[in-house]
């Protein structure tokens, strides 16, 4: 499995506290994406500017001589193989290999590891990028998960076969899935596919006993509004158990930083407290009672 990240004691994928391990990949590319460097299912190094100091080793030993500074920082070619070897080698921790090869097997012996801390309703999270992209493994995970008694959920933006949700839901304890944008032309403006796939995968498994929290994202400008609140009220309704609105947050600015990219939300204020209950008060009246909303908000206009 190609592992981005394994975070651990997180309240925020699931009940309970968790360990969640996000995977590398993702087949949409939502423009508020919170986490950029998850998006490319192949492995790269990130360099970390306030840590490094300028030494030049990770240049001299790469074997691919796939490195180059200026004044601007380490930069990595396209043809770096991700080897690791730089990331090793460098003194300060500077540069990390992103998108680490795991088996499940040796998944299984990290994660376990934090069984203590799991309490009666936590457990493991799979997330991404999309989990689902690799989801034999993630199969393979929550089956050993499932025979020692752990809890698993699953973080799913539903845009894969049903085949993949089918063999996936009687291993998957709670799945948490993703619900964008209601208007399709809205959805592949901004995420780059269709919706379609999404909702039809939404309205199986909401037809089946899975347990289920929606979440969507409320990004300034392309998913807070009332008609968009409206439109997934009518496919959400109370067939879930929780409907989260999560508010926008800025604080992957330096992911996009760190990865040299343009972010469209960059300089993007938080949502206000009044406008999320709006919204949730909109959800409720449009037939969904179990909405509730979540995040940091500003403190002033
Ligand atoms: S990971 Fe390997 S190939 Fe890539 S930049 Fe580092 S040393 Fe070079
Ligand atoms: S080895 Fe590490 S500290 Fe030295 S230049 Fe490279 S990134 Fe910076």
């Amino acid at each position: 499995m190609k592992v981005l990240d394994i975070q651990r004691m997180s309240t925020e994928d699931g009940p309970g506290l968790r360990t969640t391990v996000f995977l590398k990949g993702c087949p949409l590319a939502c423009t508020w994406c919170h986490n950029p460097e998850s998006i490319e299912p192949r492995s790269h190094v990130e360099w970390k500017g306030v840590l490094c100091i300028g030494c030049g080793i990770c240049g001299t030993v790469c074997p691919q001589h796939g490195i180059t500074f200026d004044e601007n920082g380490v930069h990595t070619a396209d043809f770096c193989n991700a080897c690791g070897t730089c990331t090793r080698e460098c003194p300060t921790q500077a540069l990390e290999l992103k998108g680490v090869n795991y088996t499940v097997d040796d998944l299984y012996k990290v994660v376990i590891k934090d069984r203590a801390f799991w309490g009666k309703d936590g457990g493991v999270t799979v997330s991404g990028g999309e989990a689902t992209l690799q989801w034999q493994d993630v199969l393979a995970l929550f089956q050993k998960c499932k025979e020692d008694g752990v809890h698993t959920a699953l973080d799913t933006c539903g845009f894969n076969q049903r085949e993949v949700f089918e063999a996936l839901l009687p291993y998957t304890d709670i799945f948490l899935y993703d619900l964008k944008l209601f208007d399709d032309e809205e959805h592949i403006k901004y995420t780059n596919q269709s919706n379609k796939l999404i909702f039809e995968n939404f309205e199986w498994l909401a037809g089946t006993d899975a347990r289920i929290w929606v979440r969507t994202p409320i990004i300034p400008g392309a998913t807070d509004t009332d008609e968009n609140i409206k439109g997934l009220a009518g496919i959400v309704r109370d067939r879930v158990e929780k409907w989260e609105l999560c508010a926008f947050n800025n604080l992957c600015q330096d992911k996009y930083d760190r990865l040299g990219k343009e972010w469209d939300f960059k300089g993007t204020g938080l949502m206000h407290k009044e406008r999320m209950e709006e919204l949730t008060q909109i959800a409720h009246e449009n037939g969904s009672s179990v909405a509730v909303w979540s995040g940091a908000t500003a403190l002033t206009d």
